[in-house]
């Protein structure tokens, strides 16, 4: 059965109020469509651990920073919604830009320091445009529980952050990564890829991976530890690396030495597809 699909801000916050009148409790889940099996892992979380799901799909325009790349998320609403409804979920909330913005936002909502590194730094304006459309959001569903993939471990650590600084009524969960065999991290855009470009894509993962091992065996220098990564990228003329770093876990701000809980992330370019990945240091 296909989830129920509801456009309008007024409607989804009717429907869930009588869901929390009958004391039941609500589970989010944001996206912007193009539903995977990474997704597919957010929704069945969502689906063990609350009442009502409600899976969000909206291309947010305020948080992209190339127009082609938002030109180029393509999303089919119904086959979203038939994927969202057999993992249980209740509700798509499919709203359209001019519900979410009907004039331009004047309010932002900025997350200093963890978002000014990595894709921060890469993409300018980024992270303000997630974090204010995830307040908005949770401020239309008020969800109980709302879950985030640790794909995007930056933005996840940025909705933590927020959360916790704004008093958010909200528990984050945070979901590991689902990975193709080869290990290539599940995403909307691996569809971008060329055969070619897709071949060679797992090397991302097998970079962070080396890096990892570095920490692993004794490592604390975050220079030496990345080096590994570096050269192994290196060897692929293919990818135009944006970034490997060692970041703290919750701060995801470089370090130099490796002393506390860490995480290894890059963003790599392979042609016109910008891949991101990372792992637990
Ligand atoms: P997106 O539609 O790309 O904005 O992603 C929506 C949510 O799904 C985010 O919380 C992502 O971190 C999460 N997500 C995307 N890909 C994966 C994956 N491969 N594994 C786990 N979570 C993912």
């Amino acid at each position: 059965m296909s989830a129920a699909i509801v456009t309008g801000i007024v409607t989804l916050r009717d429907r869930l109020r009588a869901v929390r009148a009958a004391g039941r409790t609500v589970g989010l889940v944001p996206t912007m469509g193009a539903l995977h099996a990474g997704h597919g892992a957010l929704i069945e979380c969502a689906r063990r651990e609350t009442d009502c799901v409600v899976v969000s799909i909206f291309v947010n325009p305020i948080q992209f920073d190339r127009r082609d790349d938002f030109e180029a998320y393509t999303i089919d609403l119904a086959a979203d919604a038939a994927f969202c409804g057999q993992l249980g979920a209740d509700f798509v909330f499919a709203p359209t830009p001019a519900e979410m913005y009907p004039v331009p936002n004047a309010a932002f909502v900025d997350v200093l320091g963890v978002s000014e590194h990595l894709c921060g730094a890469a993409r300018p304006g980024h992270f303000r445009g997630v974090a204010t459309v995830v307040t908005k959001l949770f401020l239309i569903a008020a969800p109980d529980r709302a879950y985030f993939g640790e794909k995007d471990a930056q933005q996840l650590a940025i909705i933590e952050r927020m959360v916790a600084d704004l008093n958010f009524p909200i528990t984050v969960v945070p979901v590991p990564i689902v990975r193709e065999p080869d290990g290539l991290a599940l995403s909307s855009r691996n569809r971008r890829l060329t055969a070619e470009e897709r071949e060679v894509a797992p090397v991302v993962y097998q970079a962070l991976e080396r890096v990892r091992d570095r920490i692993r065996n004794g490592c604390h220098s975050a220079a030496d530890a990345k080096r590994a990564g570096l050269q192994l990228l290196e060897r692929y003329p293919q990818f135009r690396i944006d970034y490997l770093e060692v970041v703290g876990a919750a701060t995801m701000v470089p370090v130099e030495r490796v002393e506390g809980p860490v995480r290894i992330a890059a963003a790599v370019w392979l042609g016109s597809t910008r891949l991101i990945d990372n792992v637990a240091g």
